[in-house]
């Protein structure tokens, strides 16, 4: 919508002339005020309800608010409560956010300062701004709203409180509780706003899945083996996966109880696996029908770990390279196909040798290709179970592989049991469209399994 079409739309509301609404919004949109505050200042301006000191917000239930909301009064009941800081203009401020609900529906919130209210509490809302926040409207909770506790309990039809399985962790989710087994973690120190900072890294698990976190906050408690209550983490996509984030504010209580963990992870075909975006721990079984470029005997970048191309590096161009062995397998189901990435280790595995039997091979043939051929020989035609984490961008889908083994299953029984998931996965179709589009990382070129890889 361009400044003209908003004239016309608050003018049309207002019932006043469209040239002045139009000299108001360029006046203020000179001074860098955001299209939403403009409008709802030239609102104040002529009267429009909502906002301004003595005009009050009608009361609204929130099934009604749309993002032409000016600012609304709402009676809620607060399903969760997130803490993040966030830098605002150059500022470190602390935000709560999460979600709201009513008998109506629900809305997702940020709290410019601590209200103080908590899951569970029922709230009148009174003079929240109403912002749009991709695509759907959000209450704003700043320095004009009041929070008041409601003259009665607010029943709703959601879940109060944060406490979620794993399988249950979406992109864009605040304020969530979960009690889990820390699988894996590393230390890592990253470069960031605050220059060099220590982070940790890892997997937790619970009975329902597996997934990736990061700690912001290191701390002594989260470590490998440790059964956990972690209360007050948010979560992210990154490639492709949701990821967990601890903060500063997230609490970590040692349970005494071992948090059973699913030792299998989800077996799914190809096509299916691919359909949802990318899975951090998935299982298929297909058939290898070719080697990709840039497998088998290979040279890395010392600097930045990408595989040299004719001994140059896409980044810091002619570099000494480092030897590696990799391989990039194509994977066929009969449904779709996925590139299979192997490590040095699983590539070891199915060379049949390491690094120096590679050399060896390359030195006597004079010729480093003869590794990938090998490889070939061994893969192309056979079946094989994969196990590891999916990605997937526009240039189609990588599978990471934690485990690589020879499929010994009867291939028509293979075959049955990749139908009736399909057949299964068709039946709950509805529900399937996630929040796994919007910004994926890393999709620079085709070649991205290399820097997948170069990244660990
Ligand atoms: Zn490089």
């Amino acid at each position: 919508m361009d400044v003209d079409a908003h004239a016309e739309e608050l003018a049309s509301t207002l019932g006043i002339d469209k040239a002045e609404v139009k000299a108001d919004l360029e006046n203020l949109l000179e001074y860098s005020v955001p299209i939403d505050e403009a409008k709802q200042s030239v609102r104040r301006k002529h009267g429009g309800g909502s906002g301004g000191s003595s005009p009050s917000p009608t009361t609204v239930d929130l099934a009604e608010i749309t993002t032409d909301h000016g600012n609304v009064t709402v009676t809620v009941r607060v399903l969760t409560v997130g803490t993040r800081t966030i830098r605002y203009q150059g500022e470190d401020i602390t935000i709560r956010e999460g979600e709201l609900a009513d008998g109506t529906g629900r809305i997702s919130y940020t709290a410019w300062q601590d209200f103080g209210f908590e899951p569970g509490d029922s709230l009148t809302i009174g003079n929240a701004g109403v912002r749009e926040w991709e695509g759907e409207p959000e209450l704003n909770l700043g320095d004009a709203t009041t929070v008041a506790i409601a003259d009665d309990d607010v029943t709703v039809d959601a879940t109060i409180g944060g406490d979620r399985d794993l399988i249950d962790l979406d992109p864009g989710d605040r304020g969530r509780n979960i009690e889990v087994r820390v699988l894996k973690v590393d230390s890592k120190t990253i470069s960031g706003r605050d220059g060099e900072t220590p982070i940790l890294e890892g997997v937790v698990g619970d009975e329902t899945a597996r997934l990736p976190f990061t700690d912001w906050d290191p701390r002594s408690t989260v470590e490998a083996g440790a059964d956990l209550r972690i209360e007050d983490v948010y979560v992210r996509e990154f490639r492709g996966v949701p990821s967990i984030n601890l903060t500063a504010f997230s609490t970590v209580t040692p349970l005494p109880d071992p948090v059973p963990v699913n030792e299998n992870a989800p077996r799914l075909s190809i096509a299916d696996a691919i359909d949802t975006g990318g899975m951090f721990d998935v299982e298929v079984v297909g058939t290898v029908l070719d080697l990709r470029e840039g497998s088998g005997f290979i040279e890395r970048c010392p600097d930045c770990g990408r595989v040299l191309q004719s001994g140059q590096c896409r980044s810091h161009g002619d570099v000494e390279g480092e030897d590696d062995l990799r391989v990039r397998a194509i994977l066929d189901d009969g449904t779709a196909t996925t590139t299979v990435v192997l490590n040095a280790d699983l590539t070891a595995d199915v060379y049949g040798g390491g690094l120096e039997d590679a050399r060896e091979a390359a030195r006597e043939a004079m010729d480093k290709s003869v590794v990938a051929e090998s490889i070939a020989d061994e893969l192309v035609g056979r079946a094989f179970r994969v196990r590891g984490n999916l990605s997937v961008d526009d240039y189609g889908a990588n599978l990471d592989a934690e485990t690589f083994t020879a499929a010994d299953d009867d291939p028509a029984e293979t075959a049955r049991s990749v139908l009736s998931t399909i057949r299964s996965r068709a039946a709950t179709d509805g529900g399937r469209e996630r929040a796994t589009g919007g910004a994926r990382i890393g999709a620079e070129d085709s070649d991205r399994g290399e820097d997948t890889e170069a990244n660990r």
